[in-house]
C-alpha cells in the first residue's frame, strides 16, 4: 500500500504576550496586510479597554482603519459586521474583545479570506488562539470553522483590568484539557480516531502547569494573567498541531456547550468547562476530587446552584451533551446517559 497520509497545520506567525504589547499592532498589520483597510471589531466596553488604543496606534502609523462596535456573536450581528467590513474594503480583520468580538472578526476573516489578528481583552478561554468561532443562531450556539489568527496580541496590562472571574474561568478552560485528552485516547481506542501524542503532550503540559501553580492565580496580579495566558496559548498550539480542537475539547466541552444552550448566560464558558470536567473525570473513573480542589484554590465553584443553574437543567445538560457534536466521540457515548447515571455523577461530586 502506498503512503497516503497528510496533515495540515496552521499556526499564528507572531504571538505577543505580556505588558504593553498592544503597540505592536502597527508592525503586525504592516507585515500581514496586502491591500484594503483594517477593520476592528470591538464592543461597547472593550473599545475603552483596548479598541480605541488599537485604532490610535494604526492611525499614528498612517494605516487606514475603521472601528465597528457590535454585541453578542449572533448571526444577525455577524451579517451586519460582514456587510460593513465589505463596504470598508477590509483587507485585515482585528478582533478586540472577550469572546464574541473575536468570534465575529475571525468568522468574517474566514469568509472574506483575509488575515485575522486576535487582540483578547479577557483571559477567559482558549478561543483567542483557535480557528473555531461560536456563533448563535436562534439562541443556539454553534461551533464553526473560522480563520486561525495570523497574530495574537495578548496584553497583560489590559487583561488584568477585567474581573477575576474571567481569569479563573480561563485557567479552568485549560485545566479541563485533562478530560479532553482522556476522551481523545478513548476515541482512539474505540473508534480508531487518529491521535497525536505531541499535541496531547502540549495540551496536558498546559493543564499540569496551571494545576501545579493554581495557588498563584490571584486577583489584580498581572503576573497571574501572564501565567494563565501563556497556557491558553500553549493550548492553542496543541489544537494547531492536531488541526482540531480535540486536545482541548472533549466531553467537558460538550457539557459546557449544552449547559450554555439550556441555561444561557448563567455561568461563563470556563466555569461550565470546570463543571463538565468534574463530571467527565468521574465517568472516566479518574481523580475528580483533585480537580475540584485545584479549582477551589482560585475560588472557582463547581456547584450548579452557585450559578443559578437548576438541578433539572444540570441533569439534562449532562444527559444530552453527546448530541452537541455527534462526530466527537467521548465518555458520554452515543446515547443519552440514563437519568440515574447523570444524577449519581452530579450528586456524588457535589455539583448538585
Ligand atoms: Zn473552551
Amino acid at each position: 500500500m502506498e503512503f497516503e497520509k497528510f496533515r495540515t497545520m496552521q499556526f499564528p506567525r507572531d504571538i505577543y504576550v505580556g505588558h504593553g504589547v498592544l503597540s505592536q499592532i502597527k508592525n503586525i498589520v504592516k507585515r500581514n496586510i496586502i491591500d484594503g483597510s483594517v477593520v476592528i471589531i470591538t464592543g461597547e466596553n472593550t473599545i475603552k479597554l483596548a479598541g480605541n488604543e488599537v485604532s490610535i496606534h494604526l492611525t499614528d502609523a498612517s494605516i487606514d482603519n475603521h472601528l465597528i462596535i457590535t454585541g453578542a456573536a449572533t448571526y444577525d450581528n455577524l451579517e451586519t459586521c460582514l456587510n460593513q467590513s465589505k463596504e470598508y474594503k477590509a483587507g485585515l480583520m482585528v478582533g478586540v474583545g472577550g469572546g464574541s468580538k473575536i468570534d465575529i472578526a475571525k468568522k468574517i476573516a474566514f469568509l472574506l479570506d483575509i488575515p485575522f489578528v486576535s487582540v483578547p481583552t479577557t483571559p477567559s478561554h482558549d478561543g483567542i488562539a483557535s480557528p473555531r468561532a461560536s456563533i448563535k443562531k436562534n439562541g443556539w450556539s454553534v461551533s464553526e470553522q473560522a480563520a486561525m489568527p495570523v497574530s495574537i496580541i495578548a496584553d497583560t496590562s489590559v487583561m488584568v483590568k477585567v474581573p477575576f472571574r474571567y481569569l479563573a474561568a480561563g485557567a479552568a478552560d485549560v485545566i479541563s484539557n485533562e478530560t479532553a485528552i482522556l476522551d481523545w485516547k478513548l476515541a482512539n481506542r474505540i473508534k480508531g480516531e487518529e491521535f497525536s501524542s505531541s499535541a496531547a503532550a502540549i495540551a496536558e503540559y498546559a493543564a499540569k502547569e496551571l494545576i501545579e501553580k493554581a495557588h498563584l492565580i490571584l486577583p489584580n496580579v498581572e503576573e497571574s494573567v501572564w501565567l494563565v495566558v501563556k497556557q491558553i496559548l500553549a493550548s492553542g498550539t496543541s489544537m494547531a498541531i492536531a488541526s482540531s480542537s480535540r486536545p482541548a475539547s472533549g466531553s467537558e466541552h460538550l457539557i459546557a456547550h449544552n449547559l450554555e444552550n439550556l441555561s444561557p448566560g448563567k455561568a461563563i464558558h470556563g466555569e461550565q468547562c470546570a463543571i463538565g470536567s468534574v463530571v467527565s473525570m468521574f465517568l472516566h473513573g479518574g481523580d475528580w476530587k483533585s480537580l475540584i480542589s485545584t479549582y477551589s484554590k482560585f475560588g472557582l465553584s463547581i456547584r450548579a446552584r452557585d450559578y443559578g443553574i437548576s438541578d433539572e437543567v444540570m441533569i439534562q445538560a449532562v444527559r444530552s451533551a453527546h448530541k452537541i457534536r455527534k462526530e466527537r466521540f467521548t465518555i458520554l457515548g452515543e446515547v443519552d446517559l440514563s437519568r440515574e447515571a447523570a444524577y449519581n455523577a452530579l450528586s456524588i461530586t457535589g455539583i448538585l
